[in-house]
């Protein structure tokens, strides 16, 4: 017999969790809030150009996720990335191979998302348990369902919204600290930053700096450059309440004043704040799941704070999934 399985949340944790399903021959179906897929992993379109919002590259330290890579670069939608770090050579921070996402970091889900049924702009409110299975609820007071099991792989804060009154789970998922982080997007006429591609931990406001325009596959945009700045969790979470536009201004002057760059006015400026950003604290085990209820959770505040992390325990939650329904 086939098995309905629902999957909330298409980010990397959800994708993975549902390849994991589909290939034991579930029939899944999954339930993301935003309009488009990947989660954290994300092209941010702005105007013309697009730039990598979140997550800025993919390392691995495992086989699985280094084999998922492989078949990434092996399709064209990864490829290696090896940008300056510290003047003239690109050793410096790297201690694993970098890649990224070509066009842009989300194409890294598209493998993970053939053949499943993705509703987007769907955001999950409620679980309810029925006789038949489990029934999902939606903002809207709309409902689908009955599955067999469900997997919830959004941020904990998230999940703990959805799962805190099922047995166990609250107390596992409140263990978990995620942080905000602002990320700007900017866009400047002629190329301004020094002859190097990333800086990290830069002061207590700036975490990292990059030159999104240096990766494979980018559009240049006209001679000049697009740059991502992620500012600090700790000056994120002071400033996450303040205006977008203030946020942008301010961090962007922060990154000429640390660089010594000249005063230049971008072309284009904008920000976006992931609001469950980076792992502070982790779960320290791969998923959750109860094999009584048939609910379980995944993400990468399970195992760390990487996309590998993502991977891995959405592979692990599909199999747990599939071993206790079979
Ligand atoms: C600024 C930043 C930089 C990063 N840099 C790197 C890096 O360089 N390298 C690296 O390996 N990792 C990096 N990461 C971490 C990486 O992005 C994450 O580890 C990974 O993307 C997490 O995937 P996930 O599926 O667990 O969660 P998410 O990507 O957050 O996916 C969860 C999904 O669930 C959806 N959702 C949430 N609630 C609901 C609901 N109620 N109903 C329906 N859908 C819902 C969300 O919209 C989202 O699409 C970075 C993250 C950030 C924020």
């Amino acid at each position: 017999m086939t098995h309905k399985v629902a999957v909330i949340g298409a980010g990397l944790a959800g994708l993975s969790c549902s390849s994991a399903l589909r290939r034991a021959g579930c029939f899944v179906e999954i339930f993301e809030q935003e309009k488009t897929l990947g989660g954290r992993v994300a092209t941010i379109r702005n105007g013309l150009v697009a730039f990598d919002a979140g997550a800025q590259y993919l390392t691995a330290r495992g086989d699985k996720f280094r084999s998922y890579i492989n078949e990434l670069v092996a399709s064209g939608y990864a490829a290696r990335w090896d940008p300056k770090t510290t003047s003239g050579e690109n050793k410096g921070v790297q201690l694993h191979t970098w890649y990224v996402g070509t066009p842009g970091m989300s194409s890294i889900v598209r493998p993970l998302a053939e053949s499943v049924r993705v509703h987007m702009g769907k955001k999950v409110h409620t679980l309810s348990q029925t006789d038949k299975g489990w029934m999902i609820w939606f903002e809207d007071q709309t409902n689908v369902g009955p599955f067999a099991a469900v997997a919830v792989a959004v941020p904990a804060p998230a999940a703990r919204l959805l799962l805190g009154r099922v047995e166990g789970m609250d107390e596992a998922l409140s263990r978990v600290r995620m942080m905000p982080t602002w990320a700007v997007m900017v866009r400047l006429a002629e190329r301004t930053l020094p002859d190097q591609d990333v800086f990290s931990d830069m002061s207590e406001v700036l975490r990292w700096i990059a030159r999104n325009s240096s990766k494979p596959g980018r559009t240049s945009s006209g001679g000049g450059e697009t740059i991502v700045v992620h500012a600090s969790p700790n000056w994120s979470r002071e400033t996450e309440d303040a205006d977008p536009e203030a946020v942008a201004q301010e961090l962007w002057s922060e990154v000429t004043r640390q660089l010594g760059l000249p005063a230049v006015t971008p072309q284009q400026m904008s920000a976006h704040l992931w609001t469950h950003g980076l792992v502070d604290q982790s779960l320290g085990e791969s998923f959750i799941y109860s094999t009584h209820y048939k609910l379980g959770a995944a993400g990468d505040w399970c195992l760390g704070r990487l996309a590998e992390h993502a991977y891995e325990s959405g592979q692990g939650l599909g199999r747990a999934i599939v071993a206790s329904l079979t």
